[in-house]
């Protein structure tokens, strides 16, 4: 999530401005500049996983289309285990976004955005599961 917390995502419009010889429009829609913020938030097609995390998460009050809102939404949990649900989900829709743009431009292979979020809510069980595994078992190891 750093490389695209800071940024530094290979995006068409980076890789533009690097010189390379790439069309600059969004791998999902074609319509926009793919940028970060674009391509990961407010493309119609993120957005769709998008809304299916937040409604698990508590959905922000207005739409999400910038990472600085993303991060304040992150922040703004109203307790630590919600801040923690919304940070999981949050990584693993920008890896799982990310890893289906890839595939997009790479392999031809277009998958509903529903089964983005599948992925998504198959690596969020994980995640939690795991932790509370671990929990658990350093409470065992301490008796
Ligand atoms: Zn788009």
């Amino acid at each position: 999530m750093w490389v695209a917390n800071y940024d530094r995502l290979p995006t068409r419009e980076r890789l533009a401005a690097w010189g390379m010889p790439v069309p600059i429009t969004c791998t999902f829609c074609s319509r926009d500049t793919e940028t970060r913020d674009h391509l990961l938030l407010s493309c119609e097609y993120s957005m769709e996983v998008w809304r299916e995390v937040f409604f698990r998460c508590q959905p922000p009050s207005t739409s999400i289309t910038n990472w600085a809102e993303l991060l304040s939404w992150i922040r703004d949990a109203r307790n630590m285990d919600m801040k923690l649900l919304r940070k999981i989900a949050s990584q693993a829709s920008v890896f799982h976004l990310w890893k289906q743009r890839n595939n997009l431009l790479h392999n031809q292979i277009s998958i509903h955005a529903a089964s983005v979020f599948s992925e998504i809510d198959r690596e969020v069980r994980n995640i939690i599961f795991a932790k509370r595994e671990r929990k658990h078992f350093s409470s065992l190891m301490s008796l």
